[in-house]
């Protein structure tokens, strides 16, 4: 359901900066907190006593929601924080974590929280963000800050030790490591565009004529979408109080420059048929039409399923734990 789509970014040029693309979603949090629609705002951040890390965070100020800004590409569970099923306040989570806090939330008559989430091409796994901060850190150094992105965008993963700061650029910390380490179950995932969030925000990218992100360091902007008529109305308020400024695109205009998100879902069955073909066992998704757009592109969705099988019976472990292609980055 899209309910409204805009390309936008934050307002304040410190949280523009600070965000992964345009800052919306750390604006957000903000104008949540100010204007009383959330007491806390529950999401992700570094570790403070270890920065390699990623855990859920309360941002209840300013400094908490700076501090959270930024994607991590490593594995958190925000729905596992105590207030993350509290009605007053807002989440940010992968779209799984967003569609299980919806279901509970239905199952128990409860209301849910405001539920923000972001794009997601999938989770890499802690190993990778050891080794890089190893390679850029140096061994044995005491990390004192690490982020993946932002700061620009995309903006470069970064591990600050005693001794300075090192850089990778995004395309080869996503292209070259994170991605490659994406688990096995975001690859049979059916919702990597947040279905069930209130809102959710993306990667505006500049394309080129084949539809693939240039990574020109441009400010960030970041496509917004409301899913719900409550999403709806905190993206007019917020705009209205100048946390947000908002360009109106289409949903079409924004799945153009997603091609993995554009291509996963057509894709999905295919590899869906493939796990069970490789004697592994597959969620079940009902009413996302797979089977209509798998047609769609049948070779396509041919080739999945034999690459998928091929590769979980020639791995004979679980398949996310080893290197792999994830066709685009995130
Ligand atoms: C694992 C992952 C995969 C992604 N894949 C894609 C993709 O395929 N395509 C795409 O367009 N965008 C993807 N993104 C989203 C993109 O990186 C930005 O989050 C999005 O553009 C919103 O940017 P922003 O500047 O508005 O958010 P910001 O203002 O930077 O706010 C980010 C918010 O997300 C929270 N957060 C950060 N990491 C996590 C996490 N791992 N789990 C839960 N909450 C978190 C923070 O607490 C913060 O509140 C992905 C993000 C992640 C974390
Ligand atoms: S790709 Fe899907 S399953 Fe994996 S973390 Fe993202 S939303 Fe969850």
């Amino acid at each position: 359901v899209v309910r409204g789509s805009w390309a936008a970014h934050a307002v304040d040029d410190d949280v523009r900066f600070r965000g992964s693309s345009g800052g919306v979603l750390t604006a957000l949090a903000e104008w949540c907190l100010a204007n009383g629609v959330a007491h806390a705002v529950i999401g992700a951040g570094p570790d403070v006593s270890d920065p390699r890390r990623t855990v859920p965070v309360t941002i209840t100020s300013r400094p908490d929601a700076l501090a959270a800004a930024g994607s991590r590409y490593a594995p958190v569970a925000v729905g596992s924080h105590s207030e993350a099923v509290d009605p007053s306040t807002a989440v940010v989570a992968k779209p799984c974590e967003v569609a299980a806090l919806r279901s509970l939330a239905a199952l128990t008559e409860a209301e849910p929280p405001l539920l923000l989430s972001f794009f997601c091409a999938g989770t890499p796994s802690q190993q990778t963000t050891d080794l890089l901060a190893e390679r850029l850190g140096g061994s044995g150094r005491r990390v004192r800050e690490l982020w993946y992105r932002g700061r620009g965008w995309p903006g470069s993963f970064t591990v600050r030790t005693d001794d300075g700061a090192r850089s990778m650029s995004y395309e080869d910390s996503w292209g070259g490591h994170l991605g490659r380490t994406v688990q096995w179950r975001c690859r049979v995932c059916v919702d990597g565009v947040g279905e069930f969030a209130d809102l959710v925000a993306g990667d505006l990218w500049h394309v080129d004529d084949k539809g693939f992100p240039l990574f020109l360091g441009a400010d960030g902007t970041s496509a917004l979408v409301a899913r719900t008529e409550r999403g709806l109305d905190v993206v007019r308020r917020a705009t209205r109080d100048g946390a947000l400024s908002l360009t109106e695109v289409s949903a079409d205009d924004i799945m153009a420059v997603q091609p993995l998100q554009r291509t996963r879902r057509t894709t999905l069955l295919g590899r869906l048929v493939g796990t069970m073909a490789g004697g592994r066992r597959v969620p079940v998704y009902r009413g996302f039409g797979l089977g209509r757009l798998a047609l769609r592109d049948l070779r396509a969705t041919v080739g999945a399923a034999r690459y998928t099988r091929s590769r979980l019976r020639a791995d004979g472990e679980d398949p996310g734990t080893r290197s792999g292609r994830t066709a685009e980055p995130a």
